[in-house]
């Protein structure tokens, strides 16, 4: 296996052409071949900046024959790029078989950081962003979608998500229904594009926004809920520390099984106590 080969994850604009970093360029035009989730969409990025370099369509639902020719490529020292139709390539887009393979086989993968629409929502969002999790796209039907915003709205942190625009008012009713209109929240549209939004304040006020304008509800969006207020999180103990604390109660009291896992997991030790109770009962 040679050692030359590099499979680059370039990012590349979300809207605004010029959001393409120099070194993407650089990359896309010196690599020998460029894997594209859609050839057709990415041929404007590449007449765009005069990029001649080969491009070859790949996405998750490429054949496992496709994968193997492009790590097979990688292997014989070939450098490629690995590019989605817009934003960071593996974030909700494909990428993500070709990039754990080619780790796996112990070949070089460097990624060529850009935009991507989550990040560049939250920066300019005026949300917190100390700690946010991003949970790709809201469910489509609407009973999945309230317990979605059950459980993400329950966090400590600041929630991340797409969403659609044919279905962002129903999603918008359901999480003032599920989290009250009080809750603060931003929803980015058309970021980088002429059309560009943030509808800030509540979700409350997001709904009259889009109730009074039907354009809001156009475009790419990301919606971003702030974390629910100290006394409503839900403090859960996740599957992980579940087994950690019965494997370790199976041979500990308790109290001692609970503080050795507090102290690896973060939950706190009253929790994993009771729990703990609860399990040796
Ligand atoms: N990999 C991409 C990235 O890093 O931004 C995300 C791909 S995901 C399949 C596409 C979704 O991202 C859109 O449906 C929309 O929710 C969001 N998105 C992409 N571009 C956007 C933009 N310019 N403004 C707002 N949201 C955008």
């Amino acid at each position: 296996m040679s050692k030359d080969g590099v499979l680059y994850i370039v990012a590349t604009p979300i809207g605004n052409l010029d959001d393409l970093s120099v070194r993407a360029l650089n990359t896309l035009k010196s690599v020998d071949l460029i894997a594209a989730e859609d050839t057709r969409h990415s041929k404007r990025l590449m007449n765009h900046f005069g990029i001649d370099t080969k491009l070859i369509a790949y996405h998750d639902h490429s054949s496992e024959q496709k994968s193997a020719q492009l790590i097979e490529r990688l292997a014989a020292g070939e450098k490629i790029a690995l590019i989605s139709d817009a934003g960071t390539p593996l974030i909700n887009d494909p990428g993500y078989r070709i990039v754990s393979e080619a780790r796996e086989l112990g070949l070089t993968v460097v990624p060529v950081p850009g935009p991507s629409a989550p990040i560049t929502a939250l920066s300019a969002s005026g949300l917190p962003t100390d700690s946010f999790a991003f949970v790709g796209f809201v469910p489509a039907k609407s009973h999945a979608r309230k317990q979605f915003f059950e459980r993400h709205g329950a966090a400590a942190h600041t929630l991340v998500c797409f969403e659609s625009p044919h279905r962002v008012l129903a999603s918008i009713e359901e999480a003032v229904e599920v989290l009250g209109g009080e809750r603060k929240a931003v929803l980015a549209r058309e970021l980088t594009k002429t059309f560009e939004t943030f509808l800030g304040g509540t979700l409350g006020d997001i709904h009259a926004a889009l109730m009074a304008d039907g354009n809001q509800c156009r475009g790419e969006m990301v919606l971003m809920i702030s974390p629910a207020e100290k006394e409503q999180c839900v403090l859960e103990i996740d599957e992980p520390t579940e087994q950690m604390l019965m494997a370790l109660c199976d041979e500990l009291p308790p109290k001692k099984a609970a503080s050795l896992v507090s102290q690896f997991s973060g939950v706190p030790k009253k929790l994993l106590y009771q729990r703990a109770v609860e399990l040796k009962s």
